[in-house]
């Protein structure tokens, strides 16, 4: 497992060496934050999308999907509160002129003191921090950073900034026609998919004929100008998430919030994270649109940090639309109130979101399913590999068809079992090199199942099925290779 910080520096370039994750535009130096996905990680991420999308359209019947634009009407983003409130507290140095957000630059503190032993003064200082985010003291922010002599980790000096907002979204300019005033073409690069949830829950409700309690979900692109990137694809500038926004009766909103936090957490145990690994974080400061919300935190090599929001929304943001929009938001639920014994009519649907960042959970798996192991063989000497443990059922590549020698009749049967399986799952053919390389090969890219296709096979039409995990091998029909790959992986 790489869940130890200096196996982190290995687990990326590791990434990088077996087509999982490239710096963006690399061959100009990269870009900060953005970074692309090779072919395996292309692979696995739209695995792990998948999975997700089956989760919650195909296996709730009460939850549909959609795939909104990336550009938005402006008004929007005004109504979302994210043009006024979409900012993160930030403060500069004055030596080195680098930017920090106050709470990463504080948390970094609160982790080198933990480290060095100073476990009850890291404690105290992350909790006079909440309660001055609460409060948007940020002079008492201020005061805290100097008090604990909190450094700039390049130029080693506390000569600090006022604390500052921030606005963490993107513009860019709409259309071909100039004009004096920028604002007028001005448009955002969305920097979360829920709004266009939002805008569509008429649309969705009326089309679909969905009645309360109901959901609707979408993966995409969201953008966010983040001060202080860092840590691999844990904070990028350009990333993906998956949301899920379900609408449901005012009042209802502390029984659902406790439903989907459950719910969620399950989930992320059904794709293989351990459930120690785990863990829920309430918030204390709430965003402007929740009245209850917490994280799911999942222990990454660097530490516990978020992986996925549950927000009880409130019916904020359909109320900011209707009155910004002057279009009606409202639901009409014939449904008896059994208290007044009346149908509960028209009212704002309120609105439990769960959103999880993707590319935190191909982090996640990732970074849980790295190994690298050392053993020893019975002749005495070590052997050792790199593997990637990706559960059968996420993994880009789920069986490697290997001829053992590229003559004789082999690489025939192979090409053979090849078109039998690739209309069912993704299969990887390679004829080159010794079969032992080939398997430490297909260990490195996290295949779970090889197959070596041998003399004997012309024989007896049976083949070795090596199992990445145990490395164990097993000779099995031929004609059972696909039956028992599908079994493993669904
Ligand atoms: P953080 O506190 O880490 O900045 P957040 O609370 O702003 O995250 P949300 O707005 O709740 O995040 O977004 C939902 C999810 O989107 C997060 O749980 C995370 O998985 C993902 N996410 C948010 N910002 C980023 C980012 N910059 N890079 C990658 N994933 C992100």
């Amino acid at each position: 497992m790489a869940n130890e910080t200096n196996n982190f520096a290995e687990l990326i370039s590791h990434c990088k060496e077996y087509g999982y994750i490239f710096q963006s535009s690399e061959i100009y130096d990269g870009l900060a934050a953005v970074y692309d996905y090779g072919q395996n990680g292309a692979q696995l991420k739209k695995n792990i999308r998948d999975y997700w999308w089956k989760s919650m359209t195909q296996m709730h019947d009460n939850i549909v999907g959609i795939d909104a634009a990336i550009f938005m009407h402006p008004t929007t983003w005004k109504a979302s509160g994210h043009v006024d409130n979409f900012s993160d507290p930030m403060i500069d140095n004055k030596d080195s002129n680098k930017r920090y957000r106050v709470d990463h630059l504080i948390e970094g503190f609160a982790d080198e003191q933990s480290a060095a032993g100073n476990g009850q003064l890291a404690e105290e200082v992350l909790k006079s921090m909440d309660a001055l985010l609460a409060k948007d003291d940020y002079a008492g922010l201020k005061k805290l950073i100097e008090d604990n002599k909190m450094k700039c980790s390049i130029s080693k000096t506390c000569n600090w900034t006022e604390v500052r907002q921030f606005n963490l979204m993107f513009s860019t300019e709409f259309g071909a026609v100039a004009s004096d005033n920028p604002d007028d073409n001005k448009v955002y690069l969305r920097p979360e998919t829920a709004q266009g949830i939002f805008v569509n829950f008429l649309n969705v409700q009326k089309t679909g004929r969905m009645k309360i309690p109901f959901g609707i979900a979408q993966t995409g692109k969201a953008f966010r100008n983040e001060i202080v990137a860092r840590q691999f694809i844990f904070r990028m500038r350009e990333f993906e998430q998956m949301e899920m926004q379900f609408f449901i009766r005012p009042g209802s909103q502390m029984e659902w919030y406790n439903f989907w936090k459950n719910e969620r957490k399950k989930w992320h145990e059904s794709i293989g994270i351990p459930a120690e690994k785990l863990r829920f974080h309430d918030h204390v400061k709430l965003a402007h649109y929740a009245d209850a919300a917490l994280d799911i935190e999942f222990e990454f090599p660097f530490g516990w940090k978020e992986l996925e929001g549950i927000h009880s929304r409130t019916d904020f943001d359909l109320k900011q639309h209707q009155e910004y929009s002057k279009k009606k938001m409202q639901y009409f639920d014939n449904d008896i109130d059994p208290v007044t014994n009346k149908p509960y009519g028209n009212y704002i649907p309120y609105v439990v979101e769960t959103s999880v960042g993707l590319d935190r959970l191909f982090l996640t798996i990732i970074s849980l399913s790295y190994a690298e192991e050392k053993w020893n063989k019975e002749d005495g000497t070590e052997d050792s590999r790199v593997v990637l443990k990706i559960p059968a059922k996420i993994a880009p590549t789920k069986l490697a068809i290997l001829p053992l020698v590229k003559k004789d009749g082999l690489p025939e049967i192979a090409r053979q079992l090849m078109d039998e399986c690739k209309s069912s799952f993704m299969c990887f053919y390679e004829e080159k090199d010794a079969i032992g390389k080939r398997y430490r090969r297909m260990d490195a890219i996290g295949t779970p199942f090889c197959v070596t296709i041998d003399h004997q096979t012309k024989e007896d039409n049976t083949v070795t099925i090596r199992y990445r995990d145990t490395m164990v091998q097993e000779r099995i029909a031929l004609s059972d290779v696909k039956k028992l790959v599908l079994e493993k992986i669904s």
